[in-house]
């Protein structure tokens, strides 16, 4: 492919966003940026400050003291705050439950926008998340949207869960993927809604490879 460009890829929770979009990153050597990350680092450092939540205000202070960066381990892609290695820490299931309320913020967004947008600035991205093609790369050349059904989504999480020794609920972790789907698709600012001109892919009963075949085809007829 000649010329490197944007991939945008956004959908609901756990619907296998950012393992497609590293899997494509690696193969076309693009650079691959985690928005959820973050704004779960944003919500991790929340909570070991005690920051209010709801506090806006206090809320988009903090973000202007912390620096967000990745880095390639060995194992994939880790992420630090302030220098410290907080890619563990920001999976566990207290940062998961409350980085929708964070995420909600205007001034967290805006901050949080602009220092994507940055990342993205010299092209050869895969970004994921909510608002990429919608807010964040509008001009992104191809777009996608990964959906899938809440039960298979949640048994993804599961068995993820369970290969990591994590032992959690089924039910619970459906009903916490469909509360946080609500609140990230009803809020005000940047909600998760496909892009007009996004690819919608289903990808219930698919395998990973299958998914990563059908972006690669989409990505053939926009740039060609
Ligand atoms: O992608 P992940 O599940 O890690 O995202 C965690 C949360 O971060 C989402 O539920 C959403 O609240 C927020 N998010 C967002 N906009 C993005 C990416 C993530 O609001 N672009």
């Amino acid at each position: 492919m000649s010329g490197k460009i944007s991939i945008a890829i956004d959908g609901p929770a756990s619907a296998g966003k950012s393992t497609v979009a590293k899997i494509l990153a690696k193969e076309l050597d693009y650079i691959y940026v985690d928005t959820g990350a973050m704004y779960r680092a944003i919500t991790l450092a929340s909570l070991e400050q005690q920051v209010d939540p709801s506090d806006e205000v206090k809320l988009t202070e903090l973000v202007h003291h912390l620096t967000i960066s990745f880095e390639q381990g060995t194992d994939g892609q880790l992420v630090f705050l302030n220098g410290r290695d907080i890619t563990e820490a920001i999976r566990q299931p207290d940062v998961t439950n409350l980085v929708s309320q964070v995420s909600a913020h205007k001034g967290i967004r805006l901050e949080l926008v602009k220092q994507q947008r940055q990342l993205a600035l010299r092209g050869g991205i895969v970004m994921d998340g909510r608002d990429i093609g919608t807010a964040v790369l509008p001009q992104a050349e191809v777009k996608i949207f990964l959906v899938a059904s809440v039960n298979e989504r949640a048994d993804r999480r599961y068995k993820e869960n369970l290969s990591k020794g994590i032992m959690t609920d089924y039910e619970s972790l459906k009903a916490e993927i469909e509360a946080r789907d609500h609140k990230d698709s009803t809020r005000k600012n940047s909600p998760l809604i496909q892009a007009e001109d996004a690819v919608r892919l289903d990808t219930t009963g698919l395998s990973i490879n299958e998914v990563v075949e059908s972006i690669k085809k989409v990505i053939k007829t926009k740039v060609n």
